[in-house]
């Protein structure tokens, strides 16, 4: 009785799975093994070493499975049912991906004209653009065109409200196509100071201010950084000195005991932080309380470089940020002035400085991060190093050398590919070719692939 009561069920179980439809799978049952052959006409898998001609990176599903020399189109150890599909690169310069360090995603200037241009009554209402709604929209715009410009991972540092947060996760579920994002949500600033986003009629309001990222004396600076943890910020950003975009000078503004809470809160609950910073003073403010990277920091002295050296503390150079935006722009920025007098890149890179990349994208047109590229490479910078800077080091700062930043097996498959050499001509990184993240192509032949990536059901 008992074994014909499992022959019946046996009969219904394959009945179930005969009335799959075409295409599906019995539930529980994994799909077949994906392996892209990707034929590189030539292959940087580790920027920092010799390029190779004629190589195949061989992908399985998400991950780097291995790197062959010639192309080859078979795969010996394939899973049963694998499905096999070769990717022809063959006239073109494969690289990892590309990873920008200091993003803004919830906005750009032209989103701030179209603002103004469609008559909102405070257009320039200080530090809350595209607050919330606005925000999210904004943020899925750029970040797919940070992704189209090669950059699959990127880091925000600062978008005031939560739309970022929305944004990272779609991607993150495969709900739509984006860059890796780590973020830092709201920066953490004091009252009054660069960063400060706290309307002035809720200055008094103490939730709301560390809600913003606004606080002062070393118990609300370690609340504000919790409070964005408590969010689900991968990384904490705060304004130690003030700012161009704020008008409030360069100056110190926060003091040591401030800077202090902040960088040992985020290290508490392991997070990086990453101080704003362009005084000087504040510079080695932030190294002493061992902050993982100084961003823009174009006033940094020969001090300040020796004890970055010492410390490893990473620099992210933001070279692009001394461009003001179309609708700021101004003759002679204090900015680019700055950065002309203090040389910080060129006497940071001559010393050997751990160099990230980032470029404030956001301050400027998202899509346009490559332009750093020039930059760095104009001010000195070897080509390979600036592209080292960009996947390698910019990994290590991020923390995920071992999933990301080079293109060896085990690694995530994040590439991208140009039409030229950009080791000749740096320029040519402007325009990507080919780009595939996490083992998708989201572009290729100059195009993005599809639209948007919405499944029916979210599984
Ligand atoms: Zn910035």
């Amino acid at each position: 009785m008992r074994v014909l009561l499992t022959a019946v069920l046996l009969c219904l179980l394959s009945a179930a799975v005969l009335a799959q439809p075409a295409g599906g799978r019995p539930p529980g049952q994994t799909p077949p093994d994906r392996y892209l052959l990707i034929h590189a006409g030539t292959l940087l898998a580790v920027p920092g070493t010799r390029p190779q001609t004629k190589m195949t990176v061989v992908i399985r599903n998400d991950r780097i499975a291995a790197i062959e020399n010639g192309h080859v189109t078979a795969v010996a150890d394939a899973t049963p049912g694998a499905v096999l599909q070769v990717i022809d690169l063959s006239d073109r310069f494969v690289l990892p991906g590309l990873m920008d360090a200091h993003v803004h995603l919830w906005d750009e200037p032209s989103f701030s004209r179209h603002r103004a241009e469609r008559g909102d009554r405070h257009p320039s209402w200080p530090g809350k653009p595209g607050t919330g709604a606005e925000g999210a929209v904004n943020a899925m715009i750029y970040a797919r065109r940070n992704l189209a410009a090669g950059f699959t991972t990127v880091r925000d540092l600062g978008s005031d409200d939560q739309s970022v947060f929305a944004v990272r996760n779609a991607i993150n579920a495969g709900r739509m196509i984006g860059p890796r994002i780590l973020l830092a949500g709201s920066a953490i600033a004091v009252t009054g100071g660069h960063g400060d986003t706290t309307p002035m009629d809720r200055t008094g309001d103490g939730a709301t201010r560390i809600a913003d990222g606004t606080c002062d004396g070393p118990m609300e600076c370690r609340k504000a950084v919790r409070y964005q943890y408590k969010l689900g910020a991968d990384v904490i950003k705060f304004t130690s000195t003030g700012g161009f975009g704020s008008n409030t000078g360069l100056e110190p503004q926060l003091f040591p005991d401030e800077i202090q809470a902040i960088v040992a809160t985020a290290h508490l609950v392991g997070l990086k932080a990453a101080a704003h910073a362009y005084s000087p003073v504040a510079i080695k403010e932030a190294v002493r309380a061992g902050v993982d990277s100084i961003e823009h920091g174009f006033l940094l002295d020969d001090e300040g470089i020796a004890m970055m050296k010492k410390a490893g503390t990473f620099l992210v150079p933001t070279l692009s940020a001394s461009y003001p935006p179309p609708v700021f722009r101004i003759p002679d920025p204090p900015s680019v002035r700055l950065r002309n007098e203090y040389r910080a890149f060129e006497r940071a890179y001559a010393a050997g400085l751990k160099i990230a990349f980032g470029t404030d994208a956001g301050t400027f047109a998202h899509g346009d991060n490559a332009k750093e590229f020039e930059l760095m490479v104009g001010f000195g910078m070897t080509p390979m190093d600036a592209i080292r800077s960009a996947t390698v080091m910019t990994a290590e700062l991020f923390g995920i050398s071992a999933e990301a930043g080079t293109l060896e097996p085990g690694k995530i498959a994040d590439l991208v590919a140009v039409k030229g050499d950009p080791l000749a001509s740096i320029a040519v990184l402007r325009r990507i070719d080919f780009v595939m993240k996490s083992g998708h192509i989201a572009k290729q032949d100059g195009r993005m692939t599809e639209p948007f990536n919405y499944p029916a059901v979210v599984e």
